[in-house]
């Protein structure tokens, strides 16, 4: 079999052989290389990484997953057991240690409210993360336009994005959290009791929710609860004391995010 087009022939043994058109513009590139002159100006290089979201159909429902980043962990802090079986198994899967652990957030627009589960972890982490609200901006929507931001916990890598800088991050939203989180977290006394190392987590609730309390902007809610129609939290307490995950969709096509 032969197949041809204007400028390339593919022969049965897979070679390909030059007409003579192509022939005539590969020496003139050829040519030109030797050719002394100016020489187009560079661009510079952008250097930024592409943004970071992926979107998909739940039920009615539209669900943006948005990252806010990649940390790098020991895998021996991940992972227990034996280090070289370790070793293999991320080698077998192209993986190297540390390994990037990834933290996302995942953005529901229900047609008529436009929901945020978990904030990122902003500046609190380093410099590996904090890239929630251009991943978000990059998807299509804008910080402002989300109603409701609902924290599965409040452990800094899921509440730090709550700001930027010194302002609010989602200017407009209402921000919902398990009142077994909040009771602990933004206690002064639990905060007075931890130890040292243990303080800049409650130092970081406070920082993360104070602007939003000063405007009646946080709202509690208690065990099982339906935060908007077809959005349901349901408690998994143990990881902190209120922590818990977010289901929503309808019979048959839903989806949990966990924290
Ligand atoms: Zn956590």
């Amino acid at each position: 079999m032969t197949v041809e087009n204007e400028e390339t022939t593919m022969t049965d043994d897979g070679s390909i052989s030059l007409t003579r058109r192509s022939l005539l513009v590969a020496s003139c590139i050829c040519m030109g290389c030797a050719i002394s002159g100016p020489l187009l100006a560079g661009v510079p290089m952008v250097r930024s990484e592409s943004p970071e979201f992926y979107r998909l159909m739940v039920g009615d429902y539209e669900v943006t997953v948005l990252s806010d980043g990649k940390s790098p962990l020991a895998a021996t802090k991940l992972l227990q057991g034996n280090p070289s079986i370790i070793a293999d198994a991320l080698n077998n899967n192209f993986l190297g240690d540390p390994v990037d652990t990834s933290h996302n957030s995942f953005l529901v627009n229900t047609g008529d409210r436009l929901v945020l589960i978990d904030a990122g972890a902003g500046s609190l982490l380093g410099p590996h993360t904090g890239r929630l609200s251009g991943n978000l901006r990059a998807a299509g929507y804008r910080p402002e336009q989300v109603d409701e931001v609902y924290l599965t916990h409040m452990h800094a890598d899921h509440i730090g994005g709550l700001m930027s800088g010194s302002q609010p991050t989602f200017s407009n939203a209402m921000i919902r959290a398990d009142r077994r989180d909040t009771d602990y977290w933004l206690s002064e006394e639990n905060m007075r009791n931890a130890p040292a190392a243990a303080r800049r987590f409650f130092e970081a609730a406070a920082a993360s929710l104070s602007p939003y309390m000063k405007t009646d902007r946080l709202k509690t809610f208690d065990g099982l609860t339906d935060l908007v129609p077809g959005i349901r939290a349901r408690p998994a307490y143990g990881h902190t004391p209120g922590s818990h995950d977010v289901r929503g969709g309808k019979p048959g096509r839903e989806a949990s995010a966990v924290g």
